[in-house]
Formats: structure tokens, sequence, C-alpha cells
């Protein structure tokens, strides 16, 4: 019947866990994107133009082929699709890729390259290509860092949602990453078990354990963090520069130019968040809201300072011939050069650069960034501590909107968390990240009642050998590419 038909498409887009009655904003964003596909599978509509960006999300590599299948039965019936996706087998399964660049921002927006994915091998000018081409990437690439016997953190019988009893051990001052299929119980068991205890424990707290029986080696953990996808701001009186702090370094940059000197300006007249140097009439907002009837409000430019954030006399004060106005507009990558004489400065300003984030502007207001671009300005805060090690760090897909070279960076700085003697555990589906963890911890077998046990756990290799996990069965497919070529660890 058209219902069956109908519940056939959720479960061929991997969603077959999901329970009938579950509230629609408890969903993830990738849920509901599949949700939404799979209605629009249903219907028998032609000549449509369906626009998705990272459909991927939250899909173990399993599931990559049902939804690469969804989108072309949607092709089949004389409809056109177009992704935004870095997914390799996405890109594979395309009659068309169109390839922008070479940077992100203002270093962007150039074609690279157009034509079918077989030929983007070829192409000199495409990153894309170039990764694809790279045999690195068929290479366990796992430090496979170890962490001696009584540094551990245990979690016994875990039971939240779906989860069955499990034990779960996480070393140290690794890098772990947790793997299933979607709905396995990942999120669960991190942000639902794991955080709320260890965060409760570290407070103080003698509250009872929750979802689980018992939690052993929380001593040799100062501070457990989740670097998560939700806004860092929501108002356009943060942005990235107040929210890493180096907001606060210009001011007082600015207030010891000899021209604020003179003025006897402090610090506080750089600020567009109290008054003293900013535009009145926008008290320092740039923007102004304007409240619509029945709409969701809108932002306009202030049009006293010009969206400039400041009085007209405090942009008299000019560092290297830039006023604060102008300053805040410059990107992270502009500013890094502009600060190369100030190395505090442009300590902060690399370690952003370093994340793929060179094209955002300081001044940026914070809710115009993406989740993944926010999560990733959170991290760059914590790279900017002086003061880590012994923090646990718990991120979800921190690969979400990173295109292959990017994901590489983001590696590199996850891995100098780790070295700073810190633990980073991950969720994640991309077999770049997978490969490269010292240690994985494999949830499974499926999502929804079937899911929630401990498949697999141990490093790559021997996560490779677990027949029933579905994880194995893909770094398996890896090693085995990478037969002939040496598996050696990358130093
Ligand atoms: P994963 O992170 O591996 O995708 P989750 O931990 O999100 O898996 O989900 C595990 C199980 O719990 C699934 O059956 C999922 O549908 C269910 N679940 C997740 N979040 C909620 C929620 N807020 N309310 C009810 N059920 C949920
Ligand atoms: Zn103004």
């Amino acid at each position: 019947s058209e219902c069956v038909r109908r519940l056939s498409f959720l479960k061929d887009l991997g969603l077959g866990y999901l329970t009938l009655d579950r509230a629609g904003d408890t969903l993830s964003g990738g849920e509901a994107q599949r949700i939404r596909l799979s209605s629009e599978l249903g219907s028998n509509l032609t000549g449509v133009c369906y626009v998705l960006d990272e459909p991927t999300i939250g899909l173990h590599p399993r599931d990559n082929t049902l939804l690469v299948n969804a989108l072309k039965m949607l092709k089949q019936r004389g409809n056109t699709v177009i992704v935004v996706e870095h997914d390799e087998e996405t890109l594979r399964a395309a009659d068309w890729v169109i390839d922008l660049g070479p940077g992100g921002g203002e270093r962007g927006g150039e074609v690279l390259y157009q034509g079918t994915p077989g030929r983007i091998l070829r192409s000199t000018r495409s990153h894309t290509g170039r990764m694809l081409r790279d045999r690195d990437r068929y290479r366990i690439t796992s430090r496979r860092r170890e962490s001696p016997p009584d540094s551990w953190l245990t979690l016994y019988g875990a039971h939240e949602r779906n989860l069955k009893d499990a034990d779960v051990s996480i070393p140290l001052s690794t890098l772990a990453v947790i793997t299933g299929v979607s709905g396995s119980g990942k999120s669960t068991l991190l942000m639902d078990v794991l955080y709320p205890n260890l965060a409760n424990r570290l407070n103080g707290s003698r509250v009872r354990l929750k979802g689980c029986s018992k939690m052993e080696g929380a001593k040799a953990i100062k501070r457990v963090l989740v670097v998560d996808h939700s806004p860092i701001g929501r108002t356009p009186r943060s942005t990235p520069a107040t929210y890493i702090g180096i907001m606060d370094e210009l001011r007082q940059l600015m207030a010891g130019l000899p021209d604020s000197r003179t003025m006897g300006w402090r610090p506080g007249r750089f600020s567009f968040n109290v008054t003293g140097g900013r535009c009145q009439a926008c008290q320092g907002q740039g923007t102004l809201r304007v409240e619509m009837k029945f709409l969701p409000e809108v932002y306009v430019p202030c049009e006293t300072c010009g969206g400039g954030r400041y009085h007209e006399e405090t942009l008299s004060v000019k560092y290297r011939g830039k006023d604060i106005s102008e300053i805040l507009k410059m990107t992270f990558s502009e500013a890094r050069d502009f600060f190369s004489a100030v190395p505090h400065l442009r300590r902060a300003l690399e370690v952003v650069c370093d994340l793929g984030l060179g094209y955002l502007g300081l001044g940026q207001p914070s809710p115009s960034l993406s989740g993944g671009e926010a999560q990733r300005v959170k991290l760059s805060r914590e790279l900017g501590r002086r003061d880590t090690g012994k923090t646990l760090y718990l991120l979800d897909e921190p690969t979400t909107g990173l295109h292959f070279a990017d994901i590489r960076k983001l590696l590199e700085v996850l891995n100098h968390l780790v070295d700073l003697n810190n633990t980073v555990v991950v969720i994640e589906h991309n077999l770049d990240v997978i490969k490269t963890a010292d240690y994985i911890v494999d949830l499974g077998p499926e999502g929804g009642e079937k899911g929630g046990y401990l498949l697999a756990a141990g490093t790559p290799e021997e996560v490779a050998k677990v027949e029933g996990s579905y994880t194995g069965r893909f770094l398996r497919k890896i090693l085995a590419k990478s037969k002939g070529q040496g598996v050696g660890s990358q130093k």
C-alpha cells in the first residue's frame, strides 16, 4: 500500500530506527533533511530541481550508498538534483561536478573545474582532484598512541535510550572516535551519559550517576567541554573576534597609540559594546533590527555609521593606516598578515586560519556563522588557551562542511590538542578521520532498538578485524587498498 511504500523510503535512507511517534524537534539536521527527501521520493513529481546541502551529515558510510541511490531515483524520474557535498562517494556518483575555490571567502569564488567526475582526477587546478589522486587517502594514518592501563575513562552498564548495558572505555590523552550507523547511540553515549556524569563529578556534585551504573577514571580529568555546532552568539554584538578574545587585545592596542593617549582614550573607547566610542544610533551593532508584523525580524545596516559600528571621532585613531572599524572588516587571514608584528594577536589569528576559517570576518556577526564554522571557532578559542591539559573534548561530527584539504588541517589541530595532554573524543562518519584515530569505539549494529551494543573497540587495525562491524568492513577496504604501499604510521 501507499503507507508501506512511503515507510520503505524512510528505511532506504537509513532512518528505519526512528519511532513513528518521535517528536520532530528532537531530530538532528541530517535526519530532518533525509525525512524531507523521503517524502519527495514518495511523490511522483518530475521536472523538479532539488537542491541539497550536505545530505550525508550524520550518515555512516554504509548508508551513503542508499542515499546516492535515492538521489539517482529522483533523477531517473526526470528531475534535476544539485548537491553541495564533500563526500567522495556522492561526488563519484555525480554526472557533473562543479569545483569552486581555490580558497574560502575572498580567496574563493572561481570555478576550478566543470565536468564529469572521472576527469576531475586529471585537473591540475582543482584541489578536489588533487586530493582524490592522493594515495595517502587510502592508508591507515593512526599514530596508535597508547594510554597506560590506569589512565582510561570507563563507563559501566550504559543504558540510556537504546544503549544495552554497554561497558565503554576510552584511553585518555588520545584521539578517540565513536563510530556506528545513524541512530546506533553515539550521541546518547557521549552527550547524555558521559558528559553529564563527568561534568557533575568535576563540579564536586554528588548526584547519582545517570544512565550508567559506574564510572571510573574521572580523576585524571580536570575539565570536560562539548564543542558542538550550537551558535557562538545570537546577536550581532557577538563576533568571532569577541568570542576568541582578540577584541580585548585590539582595544588595548588602539588605546596604546599616541593619538589615543593625547585624547585620553582608554580601551573602552574602542568597544562597540559600551557607550563611548561606538555609534549611538545603532549602539554599536552596525545594524538595526526592524520588527515586521507576521514576518521574521530583519536587520538593516545602520545609516549613521554605515555599518561600521563606531562614532566618527573614534575612527581618527589609526594603527598602520587602519581605524578600528576597518580592522573589524578584515578577514582573519588579512588580519594575520596585517598584525604579523604583534605576536599575541598573530598567534590567535593563525589558529583560526589553521582551522580553515581564514575567510571569516573579524567583525562578522556570529549569527551568520554556520554550525560547522561555529564549532571550529570554539576550537580556536581552546587552542588559544594557555592552560589546557587534562581536558576532555567532546565533538560531534567536526568535519561537517569541511573539504578534504580542511579535514587534514582539522586533524592536525585535534592531534595538537592531544599532544598537549588532552583527550579528544569525536563522533565521526568520515573515514579520513576514523582511520586517523588512536582508538575506535564502534556501536551498533543497527540504529534504534537494534543498536546500542558495543561492537568493537581498539585501534583501526583491530576494528578492521571485527566481522559484524560496518565500520570494520570499511576499514578492511582501506587496508586492502593500501596493500603493497606499506601501511605506516604517519609522523
Ligand atoms: P547516533 O548518535 O548514533 O546517531 P543517537 O544517540 O542519536 O544515535 O540515537 C540513539 C537512539 O535514541 C535512536 O533510536 C534515536 O532515534 C533515539 N533518540 C535520539 N535522540 C532522541 C530524543 N531526543 N528523543 C527520543 N529518542 C531519541
Ligand atoms: Zn551605527
